[in-house]
Formats: C-alpha cells, structure tokens, sequence
C-alpha cells in the first residue's frame, strides 16, 4: 500500500518534544506516512507575517491535505491573527471533533463513566469575526448561522456516531431565546435526524444541558453544537474527563483535515522532557483513521491505553498510590512502543473497523429551490445620545412617508415607543421600524428613506431589511411589541 503524505508541523514550547514522541511511535508502528514538515508559530509571527504561517506552507498543505500540527505560541501584543481561525477557515475545516474520556481509575477524574464525544461547528457563529463599534455605547458581533454550515455539520454528527457505533446524538441550542439563528440549527437537526432511525435523538437548551453534561456526563453520547458553545463546552467536557492534556481533537472539512492537542504550547514545560505526549499523540490517532489506517490507528490506541493502565505516567497525570513509575515525554513514548500489540485488561480495548473513516461521504449540501422573498419593510439603526425615547420618537415620527411608516422603536431590543415604560434603560443607539403601507418595499423607497434621516441630521448607522420567505415572517419582533 502506497506511503500517504502528510504535513506536519512541531510548532512551538513544548511542541517539538511532544511532537517528535509521536512520530516515534508511528514509525515504531509501522504507520505508512510520508512527513513533509512545515513551520509556523512565533518565529514566523515575529518574522512580521501577522498570521503565523509562510505562504509556502500553504503549498504542502493543499499538496497533502492532513495536518498534524503541534501547539503554538501566539506573540504577546496586538496583530497576530489566530493560526488556528485562519487555518480552519482556508481549508474549510467545518468540524471539531473532541472525543472527552474518562480513564478511571487510573487518571483522577470526577466521572468514572464518561465517555463523551464534542462535534463543534467551526466555521460560523459568532467566530465570522464580523464585529462593529456603532455609537459611544454599543459594540456589536453577528451571529450568523447559515442553513449549509448547519446542515454539514448535523449530518457530520450523525455520521460520526453510526461510524462509531455510537447510540445517540444531542444537540445543544438556545433557540428559546435565538429562534431564528439558533432555531434554524435545531430545526436542521430535527430534519437530519430522521435519516437516521438507528440513532436516538435529543436536543437541550445550553444552559441546562451543560450543567447536566458537567454533572451527568454519563447521560450523553455524542454532543454537537454551534461553534461558541461548543468551544466553551469542549473545554469543560475535556477537564471533567480528567484533564484537558490528555485530549486530542480532529478538525475535519470536506478537502482537508487538521489533527491536534487541544492544549497550548507550555512554554514553561519545554526543553525539560516532561510534557505528557497524549493529546497530540489521541489526535495522532484520528488521523490514521482519517488516512485509511485504520489498523495503525488500533495498534498504537490500544498500546497507549496499556501504558496508562500499566501507570507509566507523566507528572501532570502521576498520582502516588495509582501510577507506578514516573516518566519523561520520551520514555512515555518508549513504554507506548513497548506495548504494541498488547491490549489494556481493565480499559475498553477500541477497534477501528476497516473502513472507519472521520470523513463521512455524505457530507454534502442538499440544493433546494430558492425561496420567493418579499421586503416588507426595514430596521434604521440610529446613534442619538439623549436618553428620552419619546423625545425621540417625535422626531423620527415626521419621517414616515412614500409608503414606508414608523411601526416602532426599540433599545437594545427592547420597544420603547411609543408606550414605552419609563423605567426602561436606553442606551445611544435606536431601532426604528419601518414597515410597508402596501405589499412590498422597493430598495429605492428605503434609500429615500435614508434621504430623509440625513436631511433632518440623524446619524443613521445601518439598515436591516425586514423580508418573507414564502410569505413567512423572518424577523424578530421587540421584546413586548
Ligand atoms: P497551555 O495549555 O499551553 O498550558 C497550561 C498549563 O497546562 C501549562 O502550564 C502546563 O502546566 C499544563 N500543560 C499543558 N499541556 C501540557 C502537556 N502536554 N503536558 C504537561 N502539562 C501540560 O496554556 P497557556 O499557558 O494558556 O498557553 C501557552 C501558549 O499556548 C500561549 O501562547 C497560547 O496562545 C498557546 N496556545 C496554543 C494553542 C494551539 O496551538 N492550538 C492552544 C491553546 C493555547
């Protein structure tokens, strides 16, 4: 079978120990791989290129399409973009895959049982980095969910738990309160599901279903989730099985994969021969699988779980009483070669089938027919620094006309006029809604509309059009309205 070629990555701190201790054991294993090593990290941040990676390292990348990449160290100070952020986004990695496992009783952990796997959107959310400082007082973040990132994503879950003989998939929203962005998520998940009839299905609210997760993870199988609570929750998730430095994570796209410790590059740790391996060396483990080694991914996994229950440890995860000998990164690495072929005897031994995979093939998008939009009416979003929203609103009541009337005004969401409640807080930055006298808005109503604000001298910040899609309402209303 031909050598598969990937790129890798030693990075920065303890990157290079850790790093090297893995493809040690995937030489001693066997895996068949051919390394093509890039560097990124700090020295190329302080070189000047603000996202950390040569222009050339791109080329190996796109070339092999696997990513074994160790941690970095982001300079200190404003300008570096996240290697991790532009990384994802370049290649379309849309999935974060955090399996979360609890090795007791041979690494301490506050939940024996668990066993739990993260799928993390990666690409949208509040992480598009569309951000905007709009008046003296208001700072804003879109949130965007798209109906095609949901979509993979959900279907990325459900494939993940069959491949894996897992049992039920949870999504975790809080569509109580986002009902359109977060309800579009647990909608597609509710569509998606019923493709899969082998699979139990539930969906929590955040709130409650990660404070059940913290203190039940046992209840939960596989969780996915939109990206910033999976990135909060993949953390927890993590330290609650043990420690977040013994997991790896996997962030998969449709053209390319990048493997990785969800740890950072310990820069007090380096040079010392002390770091734990592990978290590298779990994401090490997707990737074989993710290359079609699956045989590999087995040997190596299995070998690893000996040494941790044979406690050979490192100092981070070495408790008196349980582990037997204390050991450096590479006699970590050492121990794990010694044993491989041999199977842990109290841990669940793993078997990857052949033909496991973490790229699932039903990735794709389903085209649908585009919907018939209709603009009803539009939000002007204004910066005026009195207080007073009846005051306001008298003023911006003149400007209804040519087909387009004030309906309403509103504060950070909240209708203030007319019939406010004077106890209501107003910040310096207003919602006007306009809304059609007759069917439909026509752009150029709306920039006359504008004409109009900047001839009374309001200071308009933005528009939001207000539409139907299929005659259906696609917006929110204020709160009380
Ligand atoms: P960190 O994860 O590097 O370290 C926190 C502490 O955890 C360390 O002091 C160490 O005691 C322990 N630790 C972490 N990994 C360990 C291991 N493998 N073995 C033993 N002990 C380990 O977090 P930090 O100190 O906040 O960040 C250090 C640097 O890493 C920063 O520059 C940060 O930007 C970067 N970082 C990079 C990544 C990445 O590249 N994916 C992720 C997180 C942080």
């Amino acid at each position: 079978m031909a050598n598969v070629a990937i790129t890798v990555a030693k990075g920065d701190g303890i990157g290079p120990e850790i790093m090297d201790a893995c493809l040690f054991i995937l030489k001693e294993a066997g895996a068949r791989i051919d390394i093509e090593e890039i560097e990124i990290g700090e020295q190329v941040y302080l070189r000047g290129n603000s996202a950390g990676i040569e222009p050339g390292a791109w080329d190996s990348l796109r070339r092999t399409r696997v990513f074994f990449k160790a941690p970095i160290t982001t300079p200190q100070g404003g300008g570096y973009k996240s290697l991790n952020v532009t990384t994802r986004k370049m290649l379309g990695l849309y999935a974060n895959v955090r399996p979360c496992v609890a090795y007791n009783p041979f690494v301490r952990t506050k939940h024996p049982g668990m066993d739990v796997v993260i799928v993390r959107e990666n690409e949208e959310d509040l992480y598009a980095g569309i951000e905007h400082r709009q008046t003296d007082e208001v700072y804003q973040c879109l949130k965007l969910i798209s109906r095609p990132g949901s979509e993979k994503i959900v279907r990325y879950a459900f494939e993940y738990a069959r491949q894996n003989q897992r049992k039920k998939v949870t999504a975790f929203t809080k569509d109580n309160i986002m009902k359109m962005t977060d309800g579009l998520f647990h909608k597609v998940f509710d569509e998606i599901g019923v493709e899969y009839p082998d699979i139990e299905k539930e969906h929590w609210i955040v709130d409650i279903g990660a404070a059940k997760m913290a203190d039940t993870p046992e209840a939960f199988d596989v969780i996915v989730l939109p990206n910033l609570y999976g990135d909060i929750l993949s953390d927890v998730a993590a330290q609650i099985a043990g420690s977040v430095g013994l997991a790896g994570s996997a962030n998969i796209g449709e053209h390319a994969a990048m493997f990785e410790a969800i740890h950072g590059s310990a820069p007090r740790r380096a040079g010392q021969n002390l770091a734990n391996p592990s978290g590298l060396f779990l994401g090490g483990v997707m990737m074989m699988v993710h290359i079609g080694q699956p045989d590999i991914a087995e040997l190596i996994h299995n070998a690893w779980l000996r040494t941790i229950e044979d406690g050979v440890h490192t100092y981070d995860i070495f408790k008196e009483g349980v582990s037997k000998e204390k050991v450096g990164t590479k006699e970590f690495a050492q121990a794990v070669v010694a044993r491989l072929g041999k199977k842990p005897e109290q841990l669940k031994a793993v078997s990857y089938a052949k033909g496991s995979t973490t790229t699932p093939k039903a990735a794709g998008v389903a085209a649908r027919p585009r919907a018939r939009k209709a603009t009803v009416g539009v939000d002007v979003f204004v910066q005026w620094n009195d207080r007073d929203p009846n005051a306001f609103g008298k003023m911006i009541e003149p400007l209804s006309g040519d087909g387009l009337k004030l309906g309403m005004i509103s504060n950070r969401g909240q209708k203030v006029y007319p019939d406010g409640m004077p106890e209501t807080f107003c910040t310096d930055h207003w919602r006007c809604r306009f809304l059609a006298e007759g069917e439909a808005v026509q752009h150029s109503q709306i920039a006359n509309l504008l004409s109009r604000f900047a001839a009374a001298g309001i200071d308009f910040i933005k528009t939001e059009n207000l539409c139907t899609f299929d005659g259906e309402i696609s917006f929110s209303g204020g709160q009380s309205e």
